[in-house]
């Protein structure tokens, strides 16, 4: 094992040519292994994927989206819209190739998967500096020598490297609960009644709106709260990830709440009535051909012939073929506070680094950008340059700064969001401002920020742009 930093140099120096072990070709592994390759990095990317599955993946694809098919929102006064602008001045593999899988979403950018994971798969290879290691790792000491590994498989890290993560937090455990929702075929939709628009009519017919009147609503409410439901292993605690709450544990906090929820009804009028409907369902293109659309929000652990029961009661889904049910799962990540130095590598090991969820982060988005972040301190060391993380007054910045200066004792996953932002840190004019323009003004500040720290950093952004 390369334990001191002098060791890690001296490899390689020797090989001429540094090489580095990454376990996990999901979000944050595949922007890790770009970034590394195409500055002439060797790469050993070790998949288990299709020769073992998690629970939750259902292709041998690299960075396949387990679940929503969405980076979320473009607009830049939101939080992920800025992040991604940050993201592309760093030449993220995720945001460079993500434009050429979009399928229509109003403001937020969404993709056709499959078509994702082909162009990330392009993209590494076209490096010629990947090779793809088809191979569940149990252990880390088993690895070839390389000056470092790292560590990127995710939520549902699989075998033992599972109990090395478990370890890693003093034998806590830190986890919480991800679920998925359902995809249903386009054809089986009743287009008599689900029809298309957009909330205030921003993003043209992007979105399918299943309408219901009082009536059905509540009878579909009475359905979903006495279905059948997946019951958590007695020594677990349901503890769930905030904005993926499964739909029935929305309903059982009141009547109204999925209403005032992911069904809520405003902006959106039925073209049958002429009004608002008393709640909607909305499906989401899932991928180009839209042969396939995704429940928003009906993240879901009901039990699967439940599902088929109580989600056929929507109007328009009366005879609609689910080509994915909804399930949940378990989510594990570390706590980073404690366990990780500054450049992602673990305290215990520091040729060892971690990117992705399991640093909690939570969300494709900030996976990957964990990935990078991970692959550029490793750049750094190999080329002379300084590591410093990002200035704090951006949005990548003000992630990582919670992922190292966080209490460990309340330490959860986060997705970007302006609560993580400190405003002291911004110029703001003395004209008082609008929350949106603030935000707008804060966002430019931002991508500032991050395009400065990168141009001192000397990192000169290689975004993958075939077309
Ligand atoms: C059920 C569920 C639903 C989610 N839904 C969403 C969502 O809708 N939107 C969103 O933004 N985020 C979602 N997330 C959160 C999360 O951001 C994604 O899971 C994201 O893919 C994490 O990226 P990652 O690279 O860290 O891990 P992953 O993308 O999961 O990649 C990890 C890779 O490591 C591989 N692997 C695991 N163990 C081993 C091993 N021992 N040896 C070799 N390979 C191994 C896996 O096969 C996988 O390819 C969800 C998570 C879960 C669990």
């Amino acid at each position: 094992m390369l334990q001191t930093a002098q060791d890690r140099s001296d490899f390689a120096q020797s090989t001429g040519n540094a090489v580095v072990n990454i376990v996990g070709g999901g979000l944050a592994g595949s922007e890790a292994a770009y970034q590394l390759a195409v500055r002439g990095i060797s790469v050993r990317l070790f998949e288990m994927r299709p020769l073992k599955m998690t629970p939750a993946h259902k292709t041998g694809n690299l960075a396949e989206l387990v679940c929503s098919n969405t980076f979320k929102s473009t607009a830049p006064n939101s939080a992920p819209g800025i992040f991604k602008t940050e993201l592309k001045e760093l030449g993220s593999l995720l945001v460079h190739a993500a434009p050429a899988a979009q399928v229509p979403a109003g403001k937020a950018l969404a993709v056709d998967r499959e078509v994702f994971s082909r162009e990330v798969e392009r993209a590494l290879l076209a490096t010629g500096n990947v090779e793809r290691v088809n191979a569940q790792i149990e252990s880390i000491e088993t690895l070839p020598e390389a000056y470092a590994t790292i560590i990127a498989t995710g939520p549902l890290t699989q075998g033992g490297l599972a109990s090395f993560m478990q370890s890693l937090s003093g034998g806590h455990g830190l986890y919480f609960y991800d679920a998925i929702a359902p995809v249903v075929d386009a054809s089986s939709i009743d287009r008599g009644i689900a029809f298309a628009a957009s909330r205030y009519g921003k993003g043209g017919d992007d979105y399918l709106n299943c309408p219901m009147s009082a009536a059905e609503y509540d009878r579909f409410y009475d359905a979903l709260m006495s279905a059948e439901k997946m019951e958590f292993q007695d020594f677990e605690e349901a503890r769930y990830f905030q904005g993926c709450q499964p739909i029935e544990a929305i309903a059982e906090t009141g009547r109204d709440s999925p209403r005032f929820g992911p069904m809520k009804p405003v902006g959106l009028i039925d073209p049958r009535t002429g009004k608002h409907p008393h709640a909607v369902v909305q499906l989401r293109i899932d991928n180009l051909s839209r042969t396939a659309y995704n429940l928003v929000g009906f993240q879901t652990k009901l039990k699967y012939p439940e599902q088929k029961r109580v989600f056929s009661l929507i109007p328009g889904l009366r005879n609609v073929e689910f080509l994915r049910l909804g399930s949940m799962h378990r989510n594990t990540y570390v706590c980073s506070p404690l366990m990780l130095e500054k450049n992602f590598a673990l305290k215990s090991r520091p040729d060892t680094r971690l990117a992705g969820q399991i640093t909690g982060v939570e969300g494709y988005t900030e996976s990957s950008a964990i990935g990078l972040m991970s692959a550029m301190a490793i750049w750094c060391e190999l080329t002379g340059r300084t590591w410093a993380l990002p200035p704090r007054a951006s949005v990548l910045g003000s992630l990582c700064h919670y992922l190292f200066h966080s209490a460990p004792e309340s330490f959860q996953p986060v997705n970007v969001n302006f609560g993580l932002f400190d405003p002291s840190l911004f110029e703001m004019p003395a004209r008082r401002m609008g929350k949106s323009d603030a935000r707008l003004e804060m966002g430019k500040q931002s991508v500032r920020n991050i395009v400065k720290w990168r141009d001192e950093t000397g990192w000169m952004p290689r975004p993958w742009n075939p077309r």
